[in-house]
C-alpha cells in the first residue's frame, strides 16, 4: 500500500490478497504486505543476514557489502521503481529483504558446496531455501511454522524453480510449469537485484583493489558514466569519481526500467494482476540497448571479479567448512545443539535419510559465515585460512 497514492490496476492489491496458508485476521493498522514486510525484519534470519558474504567474506572488512545492505539497496532501488510506475512498493520491499534468506554462508561457493553435500537428497538451491525460510523455519509464531506471508510475498521470493520441485508446491508452483508470469513487483525486485548488485560490486570491487578503473574503461555503460563525471567535475579525488559514477549507473538503470517497464504496461493492456500473471513475457524489463549493458557488466564482474583467484580461494575454504561440518553432523547428530538434533531425529523419522539431510542443510545453511568457522574450529581445530578478498589489499588511491 502506499497511503495517498494511488496503485495501478495492475498493482497486486494488499485487500485482494490472495491470502496466507494459515488464514489470520486482516491487520488493524497496516496493509497485509506492510505485515509482510514487518514479519521479515523481525525474522531471525533477517538479522543473519548482517554475517553473510555478498563477495567479500565477511571477516575480510568493515567496509564491503553483506548480504544485509545488499537487501536494503534491493529494496531501495525497487521502491523508487514501484512508486514510479503505480506499484506496491510495501510487497516490492518485503519481496527485496527476504529474496535472499535462505542463502547460506560464504555466498555462491557455500551454495555450491551445500548443493553437492545434498546431491543425493534433492539439491540445495539458496531460492528455494528463502521460501523455506519464511514458510518453515523461522520459529516466531504460536499459531504456525515460517512467517505465514501472503502469496504475492511467497510468489516473488520463489524466482526460480525446477519442474519436479514445482509440482510439490501446488498453488506457488504453477506458474513454472504453465511458464506464466508473477506480478509486477515479484518481477521488479528480481531485476532491483541485479541493479543493485551489480552496481555495488563495481564499488566493492574497486575498494579491493582486485579490478581497476582501467580494466572497467572496456564497460561501455562504466566508460560513459566515468567520463561524463570526469568531464562535469575535473580533478575530482578518485574515490568520489567512483561513487559518482557507480551513483549514475544505477541513476540510467533506474529511469530505463521505469520508461520501458510503463510502455510495455501499456503496449500489453493489461488491466489487473491475473491479466499480468496470465502472460508468458515479463512486463518489468530494460530497453535492449540498456539490457545488453547490464549483460556486459554482469560478464565482466563475473571474469574479472568473481573468479579472481583471490576470490575463488574462498570457494576452496566454503568447500571445505561446509562439507565437513555437513559430514559431521550427519555422522553424529548429537553434536548438534539439542534442539537441532531434535530436529534431525524428527525428519529421520518422518522422511528417512533425506529428511534428516535436509534438517542438517536448514541447520548449515541457517548460520552466518564466522558462526560456521567457529563450529569448524570447535569440531576440526583451528585452520589457517587464505583471506579471500579485501584483508591487507590496497584501497583505490583517493
Ligand atoms: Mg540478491
Amino acid at each position: 500500500m502506499s497511503a495517498g497514492r494511488e496503485l495501478a490496476s495492475w498493482a497486486a492489491r494488499a485487500e485482494r490478497t490472495r491470502g496466507r496458508r494459515v488464514a489470520e485476521p486482516p491487520p488493524v493498522h497496516r496493509s497485509e504486505y506492510q505485515r509482510d514486510r514487518d514479519r521479515i525484519v523481525h525474522s531471525t534470519a533477517f538479522r543473519r543476514l548482517m554475517y553473510k558474504t555478498q563477495v567479500f567474506v565477511n571477516h575480510d572488512g568493515d567496509m564491503y557489502r553483506t548480504r544485509l545492505t545488499h537487501s536494503l539497496e534491493v529494496a531501495q532501488v525497487g521502491r523508487t521503481v514501484a512508486r514510479a510506475l503505480g506499484l506496491d512498493e510495501d510487497l516490492t520491499e518485503a519481496i527485496s529483504i527476504a529474496h535472499d534468506l535462505g542463502h547460506t554462508p560464504f555466498g555462491h561457493a557455500g551454495q555450491d558446496a551445500l548443493n553437492a553435500c545434498m546431491r543425493e537428497h534433492g539439491g540445495f538451491e539458496h531460492n528455494l531455501q528463502s521460501l523455506r525460510v519464511v514458510d518453515e523455519l523461522e520459529e516466531r509464531y504460536a499459531g504456525f511454522n515460517g512467517l505465514n506471508l501472503t502469496f504475492e510475498a511467497r510468489e516473488g521470493i520463489l524466482k526460480h524453480c525446477s519442474a519436479a520441485n514445482a509440482r510439490q508446491l501446488g498453488a506457488l508452483g504453477e506458474r513454472f510449469l504453465a511458464r506464466t508470469q508473477p506480478g509486477l513487483e515479484a518481477q521488479l525486485a528480481n531485476l532491483a537485484d541485479g541493479i543493485a548488485y551489480n552496481n555495488h560490486d563495481v564499488d566493492d570491487g574497486l575498494r579491493s583493489g582486485l579490478i581497476s578503473v582501467e580494466q572497467l574503461a572496456t564497460v561501455a555503460a562504466f566508460r560513459r558514466n566515468w567520463s561524463a563525471t570526469a568531464a562535469a567535475h575535473p580533478g575530482l579525488a578518485s574515490r568520489r569519481a567512483v561513487h559518482e559514477t557507480v551513483r549514475r549507473m544505477i541513476g540510467e538503470l533506474v529511469g530505463d526500467l521505469i520508461e520501458e517497464s510503463a510502455r510495455r504496461i501499456a503496449a500489453a493492456g493489461v488491466v489487473t494482476i491475473d491479466d499480468v500473471r496470465a502472460l508468458h513475457e515479463p512486463l518489468v524489463g530494460f530497453s535492449a540497448e540498456r539490457q545488453a549493458e547490464v549483460v556486459e557488466l554482469k560478464r565482466f564482474l563475473r571474469q574479472e571479479l568473481y573468479q579472481h583467484e583471490r576470490v575463488r580461494s574462498m570457494t576452496a575454504m566454503a568447500q571445505r567448512v561446509v562439507s565437513d561440518l555437513f559430514q559431521a553432523w550427519r555422522a553424529t547428530p548429537s553434536l548438534l545443539p539439542p534442539d537441532h538434533a531434535e530436529a534431525v531425529t524428527r525428519a529421520a523419522a518422518a522422511d528417512g535419510a533425506s529428511g534428516e539431510a535436509r534438517a542438517v542443510a536448514d541447520y548449515l545453511a541457517g548460520m552466518t559465515d564466522r558462526f560456521a568457522l567457529a563450529e569448524h574450529a570447535r569440531l576440526f581445530g583451528a585452520t589457517d585460512w587464505p583471506q579471500s578478498g579485501g584483508a591487507g589489499l590496497p584501497s583505490i588511491p583517493t
